[in-house]
């Protein structure tokens, strides 16, 4: 189990999705991430260990801040925890980042595939994989992030919650769950993503509970 935040509104996202994570950290985990975004730049802060040591690496950066955010508590199981494998990831375009909660099954297949066409790994992960699974379909076949999220996952054996941001579509987070649990709060012009209401129950009582195998652009 790990844990997953995200924000896409008007307030400063940094704080909201630090204080999620937070409240997420009963479901256990050993390292913590950050991705903001805000308006021009996507930045990502992660480390291994407590969110309080990423508030810690995180604030060494005056200019973190951003509307749009989506954090991560990872609990490993494909790489060691450490710096590098920690979440979010980033396509290797730079242009797409996910945070994903569950196992990539097939990864390994799916990776020699991309690496065959010319992806580099950083990351033991199976989840730098997904990324840029959905990032060689987006591609190949000139379609938008949700299509792409959705073809990519229909290639895809194991289980996840899984959030994905679009550097050049940055207002938007593309969700979806298959075996972990996913809700998005819905707000007054703001939305908010987690695996379970507690980062948001503050803001909204509004929220949308995904059953597997479905999918949400939260814009
Ligand atoms: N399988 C992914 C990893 O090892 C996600 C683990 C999790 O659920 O935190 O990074």
């Amino acid at each position: 189990m790990c844990g997953i935040v995200g924000y896409i509104g008007k307030q400063d996202a940094y704080s909201i999705v630090i204080k999620g994570l937070k409240r997420l950290e009963y479901r256990g985990y050993d390292s913590a991430g950050i991705m903001l975004h805000d308006g021009k730049n996507l930045k990502i802060s992660k480390t291994k260990g407590k969110v309080t040591d990423l508030e810690e690496v995180s604030s060494k950066d005056n200019n973190f801040f951003g509307t749009i955010g989506m954090g991560h508590t990872r609990w490993a199981t494909h790489g060691v925890p450490n710096d590098v494998n920690s979440h979010p990831h980033l396509s290797n375009s730079g242009n797409l980042a996910i945070i994903h909660n569950g196992i990539i099954e097939n990864y390994e297949p799916l990776k020699k595939e991309l690496i065959k066409r010319g992806y580099v790994f950083h990351s033991d992960t199976d989840t730098e994989v997904l990324v840029n699974l959905i990032e060689d379909v987006q591609k190949n076949e000139n379609i938008k992030l949700g299509k792409a999220v959705q073809i990519a996952l229909n290639q895809v054996v194991g289980a996840y919650a899984i959030a994905v941001f679009d550097k050049n579509k940055p207002d938007e987070i593309v969700v979806a769950r298959l075996g972990s649990p996913l809700a998005i709060g819905i707000g007054d012009g703001e939305f908010f993503i987690a695996s379970d209401a507690s980062p948001f129950i503050e803001y909204t009582t509004n929220a949308i509970y995904l059953e597997d195998e479905e999918m949400a652009i939260v814009r």
